[in-house]
């Protein structure tokens, strides 16, 4: 059987390269690593112009990346000065990426500003800076639990976890504000949403960075490994005609 193939989209950045100051796509590997270990093939997919509606049609899953924040004015507000790193082309790329997962059932995970594009998507919106982000911007390593979450009982994140609280990586001055329309929460810290799913799509996202932690960490190697499965499930249901 081949693996499961694994979208996975990634940061577009302007670095100093030796042609000048160029955007450049900049992922880092611990996401196509912990894809990997739990037996997905990760194919690193840039952002382009104008992309086709059936792009996705090769996959049997999505992961949504982190990186710098998605333009406020996606749920109807002016930036404020906290916010950094706005790409529209990246924002509105993603965008297309994600309706076109959710056409086609395909399993997602989305984590960190993936779970905020996911909640702008179904029109909810954002904290643009939360108040107090000292326990969510972490400064000890980033494999290392930064605070305690309280996972939501009868959800799927329960379900993989299997336990009612675990302990999360943080690095977010961002949080969920209005939660979007036919979405669940599935974790928090305190007043925090830190995890949420759909409630008809295979769609679970987080707000911590599992991809940091997989290697050392057996709870959350186990979201990447529930990922895959489901994403192999995907494949079989599918492309039956193919293998
Ligand atoms: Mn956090």
């Amino acid at each position: 059987m081949p693996r499961p193939l694994i979208a996975v989209s990634t940061p577009i950045e302007t670095l100093s390269t030796p042609f000048g100051d160029r955007d450049c796509t900049k992922l880092a590997t611990a996401y196509t690593d912990a894809i990997y270990a739990a037996g997905g093939q990760p194919a690193i997919v840039p952002v382009t112009a104008d992309p086709p509606p059936d792009l996705l049609a090769r996959f049997d899953g999505l992961v949504l990346s982190g990186g710098g924040d998605l333009d406020p004015r996606l749920y109807g507000e002016e930036p404020d000065s906290s916010v950094y790193g706005i790409r529209p082309d990246r924002d509105t790329f993603e965008v297309a990426l994600y309706h076109d997962a959710v056409a086609r059932e395909l399993p997602v995970l989305a984590i960190c500003r993936g779970m905020q594009l996911v909640n702008v998507v179904h029109r909810g919106s954002l904290i643009q800076q939360i108040e107090d982000d000292t326990d969510h911007w972490q400064t000890i390593a980033s494999h290392e639990a930064a605070h305690k979450i309280e996972i939501s009982p009868d959800t799927r994140l329960a379900g993989v976890l299997g336990q009612a609280v675990a302990r999360v990586n943080s690095y977010h001055h961002q949080a969920l504000k209005d939660l979007g329309l036919g979405l669940r929460v599935a974790a928090r810290c305190g007043a925090v949403i830190e995890a949420i799913e759909a409630e008809d799509a295979p769609v679970l996202a987080v707000q911590w960075h599992p991809e940091q932690m997989a290697a050392t960490d057996q709870l959350q190697r186990s979201l990447f490994a529930a990922f895959v499965s489901t994403a192999a499930e995907y494949r079989n249901n599918t492309k039956q005609e193919m293998n």
